[in-house]
């Protein structure tokens, strides 16, 4: 049996524990590990630019591991796969499933073609607790609300496996089929505009165990609360190991488990299972609503009265508001391909209510600088914050960048730290500098307009702006977005 030669497509599992299709390939042959960074089948969803920096060296990292006999391609997956057969004498290709429209779609052909060739062809959950047509109401169609689909839907199912016991030994091909190395890939940009990420993160699968044990260690403690605070470092930061599959959800399901079964904090390890949860619901959305990313999944807001303002886009971007906690967060982005959660709501309900500009601008966005932009997550959570989504927060909700930056960032601590130049503005006018005197501004160092922008919008203005549009829509029907 040993000698069968099997293919192994890494794709959003880049690691080698608890990776099921890999341990079914060890078991079953000789494997023959591959890569492909097929832009095709991700169509206008092409891996962002701080997503590409990971990717260089979560990749760089898994060959390492792999002894160099990583075969790494670009191109089309289909053609290539099959290429890669007819060369070659392959008796199996075995991944882990992905669960994009794109990918659903290109791996059916990829199985049918295989199918009909006699190449045996089998698929693998390597990423989620529950995969997304398991889990349906009593009448077989899918939840569209969070809490009956994590109470019901998940908590009632079957628990998710166990991660898989390390594999004895397995027999890598020593041969590499193609001579192209990851530099050939070319996901690093000339300009090294990512020279901060690399001092913010380790990347690859070691150092996504490292970062699980340490928050199991410092950081669960507290995290219902203190997960809403950003100057508090009570989040996992797990995220992009997680969108690149560095680390298995099973992997921090399990841990985090055991930790609340052993510790006195259960209500904290409850409250950071129920976050991955939102994870799995994200992906259960985009499985169910292959059109999340880019169709209101509530169809009156396809009237929604969106405006176009290319200036106060660009200063949003560039975290130029002139709301403190506006411009840390994107800033935070910018700078390190990483913001907060809670500063993620405050900057979005800004762009899609205060400056009533379309949730796909942030989103797009997003998917260009954040490291862990994954579209499933991405796409379900600016539906979220822009109300349009399935569960959303009602449109009405509207953050208040001043007291959630009073509220959330009370020492200014964050703030300070990617907004410098409000550095010595006391606490009290830190989230609203435009309400201190000339002599306090002055002796701050600070000259509005000049050296921090004054706000680009009014907020009690931009709020009742933002109701007003909402309710021209408020009455039109709902359509099944299917
Ligand atoms: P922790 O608090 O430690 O949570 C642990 C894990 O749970 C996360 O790593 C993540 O996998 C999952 N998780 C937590 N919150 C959410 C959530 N609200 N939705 C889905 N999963 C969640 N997350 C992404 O992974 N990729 C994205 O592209 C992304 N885009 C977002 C866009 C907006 C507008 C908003 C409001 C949120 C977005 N999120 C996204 C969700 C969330 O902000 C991040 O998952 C979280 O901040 C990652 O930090 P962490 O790993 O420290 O989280």
């Amino acid at each position: 049996m040993l000698d069968k030669k099997i293919i192994f497509w890494f794709r959003k599992d880049l690691r080698i524990s608890d990776n099921p299709g890999l341990f079914e390939a060890a078991k079953n042959g000789i494997v023959v590990p591959i890569y492909i960074l097929d832009e095709a089948s991700d169509e206008e969803f092409k891996i962002g630019g701080a997503s590409r920096w990971w990717l260089h060296y979560s990749l760089e990292s898994l060959n390492l591991s792999l002894d160099n006999k990583l075969n790494i391609y670009f191109g089309d997956s289909k053609n290539i796969i099959l290429k890669i057969i007819k060369d070659n004498n392959i008796q199996g290709v075995y991944w882990n499933r992905c669960y994009e429209p794109g990918r659903i779609k290109d791996d059916s052909i990829i199985k049918s073609k295989l199918k009909q060739m006699g190449i045996e062809c089998r698929s693998f959950n390597g990423s989620l607790l529950w995969e997304p047509w398991t889990v349906l109401k009593k009448d077989k169609t899918p939840y569209k609300v969070y809490t009956p689909f994590y109470r019901y839907g998940c908590l009632q199912g079957p628990e998710p496996r166990k991660p898989l016991d390390k594999q004895r030994e397995m027999l890598f091909s020593k041969d590499l089929l193609n001579q192209k190395c990851l530099t050939d890939l070319k996901l690093l940009s000339k300009i090294k505009w990512y020279m901060q990420m690399e001092d913010t993160w380790e990347i690859g699968e070691e150092a996504a165990n490292k970062k699980l044990d340490i928050f199991l260690e410092d950081g669960l403690v507290d995290y219902k609360e203190g997960r809403n605070f950003p100057g508090k470092q009570k989040n996992s930061r797990l995220s992009a190991h997680l969108h690149f599959g560095e680390i298995s959800p099973h992997q921090v399901w399990h841990s985090a488990g055991i930790k609340g079964r052993q510790s006195t904090f259960s209500k904290d390890v409850e409250h950071f299972l129920s976050e991955i949860v939102w994870r799995e619901f994200s992906y259960y959305l985009l499985y169910h609503f292959p059109t999340l990313p880019r169709k209101n999944f509530q169809a009156k807001f396809d009237r929604f009265p969106w405006l176009n303002n290319s200036a106060l886009l660009k200063a949003w971007q560039t975290g130029q508001t002139g709301y403190p906690i506006v411009d840390a967060g994107m800033r935070q982005l910018w700078q390190t391909g990483y913001m907060h959660n809670r500063v993620r709501m405050i900057v979005a309900s800004f762009l899609v209510k205060n400056l009533l500009l379309h949730w796909h601008y942030g989103e797009d966005w997003f998917w260009d600088c954040l490291v862990d932009a994954d579209l499933a997550n991405n796409s379900a959570s600016w539906q979220w914050v822009a109300g349009c989504g399935a569960d959303a927060t009602p449109y009405f909700r509207i953050f208040n960048p001043v007291t959630q930056g009073e509220k959330f960032d009370e020492t200014g601590e964050y703030t300070r730290l990617f907004v410098p130049e409000l550095g010595k503005l006391p606490n009290k006018f830190l989230f609203k500098p435009w309400e201190a005197s000339e002599d306090i501004l002055k002796m701050a160092d600070i000259h509005l307009g000049k050296t921090y922008p004054k706000p680009i919008i009014e907020l009690k203005k931009s709020r009742e702006r933002a109701l007003a549009a909402y309710h021209s829509i408020k009455h039109f029907s709902e359509e099944d977005p299917t």
